[in-house]
């Protein structure tokens, strides 16, 4: 109920232009109704042979209700889906505003083709809210109550049977193709949710699913996915098509009521036989709204969960919010970081471990380290991804919880192992960096990276994940964004780690000289050209065990020298 309650608040905006759709879907059906009333009576009355004049004004009422149905139902139509178009944006901003803040940190405990199913079928779910949930039945309520005054003016009775078989229609069946359907247009949506899952499962990782032989078992799953969708979506048409049945039988039954209710006032002479026709068909035509009702039902099951799912999205906390009044992002940017530690959610095990040092503005560090020893971890405190549990990092000596994190992201590059590239043109991924940059802007800033090549290609595709680029054209990619975004600045996370030896010293010479005069952080587990820093940290299982410059510590005897070695005799 809450959930229907915060799904109905959504459309409260728009709460008159659903009553004008009421309204005018009401008149519709009432003019359909006119329509039969009034070809009834001129059916009776001409078997009575009248003169014509007698027909005149039912001729005229035959041609306006047939002339207002159609355009009542167009006028209906068009403001229903206003409503709708309004909602569907309504909820596909708000759902974009609030997934932002919550990547990556949030984001991690749900499956990419789950989230595609929320922001797909969930909100094309709901948009539907005011045409299949809540308009049916205010329009059915209203063509009720009309018929009971219609009937009320010759029997009582006759009002109190169409009552009932409008109940019938209008809240027993639904109950009952509810009942009869129950758990079925979630256990759908869930299929969708797992097919999803699977295809976007089968689109990334072919590779991995050929080479290890499981691409039968995963298509076998897709298929067996599919066979029990269809399964249930067989069962909800079998029901559907009961339903329909249902509320015909009722609108025969009904028939068959007021005849008996009101044949005994014709044979007494109390009611004219005319009235009788003419009554008989609008109890027909009154059926119409009733229609639509038990798929309302089951739609607002549907809805209620695809409610629940998008609001789970729209109630997570951000795990990093901008302070209410945040600092403009300091000059002098020295970067402290003073006893920081860090375990992430759920972990039992600190991942950073009391971790303290200074990079002063235009300094370069290098934090090097074995596999899982938090380097990357340093990079996502760094970028506001996370909080940082205990200690703090300050920047100009003010905690950087006190900037807004899009602030921080703005003022630090970052380039990591594997670039991501949208599947748009090479202009549309560098914007990125700098919305309104300039076509001059980017040809410079690609000539810089050392891709040249691509200055006449500014509208060239990049493919799926920037697939036509290689490696390395990718991670110049990221240099050219970095120019653009000319943040004081850089991180390096592995940036050149996919990289073959060659492409490797080349891309390194570029990153050099883009970021001289910047404040740099190279994060990597490779030692190469460590000469080059005025620091290198060394970072053991969460907690700083070696400091200094290339030199020291290689004389040391400790785990720099050790990796150092290693590499170095394993790489000739
Ligand atoms: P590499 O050089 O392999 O990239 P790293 O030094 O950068 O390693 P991190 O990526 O910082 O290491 O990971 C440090 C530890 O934190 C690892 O044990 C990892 O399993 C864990 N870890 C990383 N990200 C998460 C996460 N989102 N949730 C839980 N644990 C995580």
């Amino acid at each position: 109920m809450k959930i229907f309650l915060r799904l109905t608040a959504l459309v409260k905006p728009y709460f008159w232009w659903m009553a004008l759709a009421a309204l005018i879907g009401f008149a519709t059906t009432g003019s359909g109704i006119g329509l039969l009333m009034t070809s009834g009576y001129i059916i009776a009355k001409a078997a009575l042979q009248p003169p014509m004049a007698a027909l005149q004004l039912s001729i005229l009422g035959v041609r306006v209700f047939g002339l207002a149905r159609g355009v009542l139902r167009y006028a209906e139509r068009l403001i229903s889906h206003n409503i709708t178009f309004k909602i569907l944006a309504k909820l596909r901003l708000w759902f974009y505003d609030a997934i932002e803040p919550l990547a990556p940190a949030r984001l991690m405990h749900f499956k990419s083709g789950d989230l595609l199913q929320r922001i797909v079928d969930d909100i094309q779910s709901l948009e539907n809210i005011y045409t299949r949930v809540l308009g049916p039945p205010l329009t059915a309520l209203l063509v009720g109550v009309l018929m009971w005054f219609l009937l009320g003016i010759y029997s009582l009775q006759a009002a109190l049977l169409i009552m009932l078989f409008h109940l019938l229609a209008g809240v027993g069946v639904p109950l009952l193709t509810t009942w009869l359907s129950r758990g079925l247009s979630v256990g759908i949506m869930n299929h969708k949710t797992v097919q999803q899952i699977l295809a976007l499962d089968l689109f990334q990782g072919t590779g991995e699913l050929q080479v290890y032989g499981k691409l039968p078992e995963h298509l076998a799953q897709m298929r067996s996915t599919e066979k029990s969708k269809l399964l249930l979506q067989r069962k909800n048409v079998l029901i559907e098509g009961m339903h329909d049945s249902l509320t015909g039988m009722l609108m025969n039954g009904a028939v068959i009521a007021i005849l008996w209710a009101l044949i005994p006032a014709v044979s007494s002479g109390g009611m004219n036989g005319i009235s009788l026709a003419i009554i008989t068909l609008a109890v027909i035509a009154s059926f119409e709204p009733f229609l639509p009702l038990p798929a309302t039902v089951k739609h607002l099951e549907a809805d209620k969960h695809a409610g629940e799912r998008l609001f789970e999205i729209l109630d997570a906390k951000p795990e990093t919010e901008a302070p209410v009044s945040p600092l403009p992002f300091p000059a002098n940017h020295e970067i402290m970081v003073e006893r920081l530690s860090f375990t992430y959610p759920g972990s039992f095990s600190k991942t950073l471990d009391s971790i303290s040092f200074s990079l002063p503005v235009g300094q370069h560090i290098a934090l090097v380290g074995p596999s899982g020893a938090g380097k990357s971890t340093i990079t996502s405190l760094f970028m506001r991804f996370w909080n940082c549990t205990e200690g703090q990092i300050t920047l100009g000596g003010l905690n950087i919880n006190l900037f807004d994190p899009e602030e921080v992201r703005r003022n630090i590059s970052l380039v990591s192992q594997r670039t991501y590239l949208f599947a748009e043109t090479i202009r549309e991924n560098l914007l990125l960096a700098k919305p309104n940059a300039s076509d001059e802007e980017i040809k410079n800033a690609l000539s810089s990276a050392g891709l040249s090549q691509f200055t006449s290609k500014l509208d060239e595709w990049t493919g799926q994940h920037g697939m036509k680029l290689s490696g390395g054209e990718r991670q110049r990619i990221a240099i050219a964004r970095i120019l653009l975004q000319n943040a004081p600045i850089v991180i390096l996370d592995e940036a050149t780690a996919n990289l073959d030896g060659v492409t490797e010293r080349e891309v390194t010479e570029t990153l050099k000289t883009i970021s001289a005069g910047k404040t740099l952080i190279t994060i990597t587990h490779r030692l190469k050209g460590m000469e080059q820093y005025d620091r290198i940290l060394v970072l053991e299982k969460g907690k700083i065990v070696e400091q200094g410059v290339h030199g020291e510590l290689m004389a040391g005897n400790g785990l720099y020298r050790r990796m150092w070695e290693l590499q170095h005799r394993a790489t000739p």
